[in-house]
């Protein structure tokens, strides 16, 4: 058998030898074209200093690529217990510098596993890739446990993070994540270098976190006001906003915003200001 340039068996040959069908409940559309791989893996930035988190290997192409660049060390989460034996056999041939946790990335909290400064590289399985942004961007302390996040996620998605406002894909995740790092589309990625192929565009994001964040507000708070504007983003935001103040109109005009506004039409800055408004009652 001819082996990769990584010294290890073709990621055709592991998904035969290990008869690893994908799954679609799992999201799992696979990656096999290592030199792809390494192009997402380095636009994580050095990885030579730095613990990796993956959330969702697979057979192992972007960890072997990551693996591959340099990580100091990569801890991986896979649901799919068939994927196990693959990824064991790719942290034996990096001597154990790969830890596999088994389980559902949204119940397992890798903290332990993991020195600072820590990356964020994964090909994220669609059912849990906002759920997971959102967690990442909205701890209550911040600077995070990490330095910088690199996901691949349907370029749909990719374009709400990274949107401003007044346009079609600005929401929520939107806001959440430009007030806290500064988010990227670095690569788009058509469905034709999966297996098997998705019927969306992918594209990679890559977020550096920001030493504090652009405005002064609470992460709970944010969340919640952007989760309610958001939430009926036709409506005018003194109907959309109801319920979380009941002189909302007053805190709206006080924050520079006027209640017949729309959420897509708010900034930053504007959002934050609204929800330390809306705190402090
Ligand atoms: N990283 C591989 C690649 O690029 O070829 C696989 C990416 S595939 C889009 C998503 C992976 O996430 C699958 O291996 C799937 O089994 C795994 N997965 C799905 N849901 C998960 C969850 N809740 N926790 C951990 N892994 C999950």
């Amino acid at each position: 058998m001819t082996l990769s340039l990584d010294g290890l068996p073709p990621l055709r040959e592991v998904i035969n030898t290990f008869e690893l069908r994908a799954k679609k409940s799992l999201g799992q559309n696979f990656l096999l074209d290592l030199n792809l791989t390494g192009k997402i893996a380095r636009q994580a930035g050095n990885l030579s200093a730095c613990d990796i988190l993956e959330v969702g290997p697979g057979p192992g192409g972007l960890t072997r690529a990551l693996l591959f660049e340099g990580a100091r060390k990569v801890v991986a989460i896979e649901q799919d217990e068939r994927c196990l034996p693959a990824l064991a056999e790719v942290s034996d041939h990096y001597d154990g510098k790969l830890t596999v946790i088994q389980g559902d990335a949204l119940q397992i909290d890798p903290w332990e596993h993991l020195t600072a400064p820590v990356r964020i590289v994964s090909n994220l399985p669609y059912n849990v890739g906002t759920e997971l942004l959102t967690r990442w961007l909205s701890p209550a302390e911040w600077p995070p446990f990490w330095q910088s996040l690199t996901l691949m996620f349907q370029k749909e998605v990719a374009q709400r993070i990274v949107a401003k406002p007044g346009s079609k894909a600005y929401g929520r995740l939107s806001v959440l994540a430009q007030w806290r790092s500064d988010p990227k589309i670095v690569m788009e990625i058509p469905p034709s270098a999966f297996t098997p192929a998705p019927k969306v565009t992918s594209a990679v994001v890559h977020l550096e976190r920001l030493e504090q964040p652009r405005f002064p507000a609470d992460a709970v708070w944010l969340s919640r006001t952007v989760a309610k504007g958001f939430g009926q983003r036709r409506k005018m935001l003194r109907a959309s906003l109801k319920g979380l103040a009941p002189d909302l109109e007053d805190r709206l005009i006080a924050a520079g915003i006027k209640p017949t506004q729309r959420a897509e039409e708010i900034g930053l800055e504007q959002f934050c200001a609204l929800s330390q408004l809306l705190k402090s009652q």
